[in-house]
């Protein structure tokens, strides 16, 4: 029996997230988190989503291309548990995986053909600028969606104490530029989240971060329960 297949990549994600620290573990918990998939060359043509308009939700199956190279073992230690308990890689959604396919549902939002490229706009996903998607398929609710399953450590959405607040300057960064509509919450939602690595929530002391979305640096002290956004800068060119 044939054990290898080779992929062919559709088209590619253009997201906020420039990094992966920060983004969300899953797609949905971030709404306002919009990104284009741009179709690849050989599949920008009208006929390949003909009819897709009519869904308002995709399945992305895509590659983890930023840690593809760097490994995998068969057991894990998700980040929900406290990054201590140890479950089979295959009980888990991470991404370091013997194969490092993801997958993703994604609200669409609209179809567009911009100077002959053609493009999906998606809302609430979970990838990284760049992401390679190598296949699209509907969501269908009646197969798809299981309202009795249960799934273990992740039965329900990561909640967290955390509130934030903006600085005024940030603030104003954000009511003053109209590229980004939502970006307030963006930002809000994103923290909310608490990107933070596990060992990291454990200490009390202030702490530094920051994280780019779009083409901004975005820099935050955390201290106890609470991100402070001080301060939202434009990166250079
Ligand atoms: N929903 C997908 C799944 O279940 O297969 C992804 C889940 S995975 C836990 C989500 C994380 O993948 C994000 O928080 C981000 O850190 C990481 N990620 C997103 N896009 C990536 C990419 N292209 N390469 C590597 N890691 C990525």
């Amino acid at each position: 029996m044939q054990q290898q297949f080779a992929l062919n990549v559709i088209g590619t994600i253009r997201s906020p997230y420039k990094q992966k620290f920060a983004i969300p573990r899953q797609p949905g918990l971030v709404p306002e988190a919009k990104a284009q998939l741009i179709f690849a060359e050989a599949y920008n043509a009208e006929p390949f989503i003909r009819g897709i308009e009519e869904f308002s939700h995709l399945w992305l199956v895509f590659v983890f291309h930023e840690t593809a190279d760097k490994g995998w073992s068969p057991m894990v230690r998700p980040p929900r548990l406290g990054g201590n308990t140890r479950k089979g890689v295959f009980a888990t959604r991470a991404t370091f995986r013997p194969n490092p396919i993801g997958l993703s549902v994604v609200q669409l939002e609209g179809v567009r053909c911009i100077n002959k490229q053609w493009q999906l706009d998606l809302a609430g996903i979970d990838l990284l600028d760049g992401t390679p998607i190598v296949d699209i398929k509907p969501y269908l609710p009646y197969s798809d969606a299981i309202p009795n399953a249960s799934a273990s450590f992740a039965d329900t959405a990561p909640e967290t104490a955390m509130t934030v607040s903006f600085s005024t300057e940030a603030e104003l960064f954000c009511l003053k530029q109209n590229q980004w509509p939502e970006l307030k919450t963006l930002i809000e939602k994103v923290l909310k989240q608490d990107p933070r690595p596990p060992y990291k929530k454990k200490h009390t002391g202030e702490q530094s971060y920051g994280m780019t979305l779009y083409n901004l640096n975005i820099q935050w002290k955390v201290t106890g329960e609470h991100h402070y956004v001080y301060a939202i800068t434009p990166l250079a060119e």
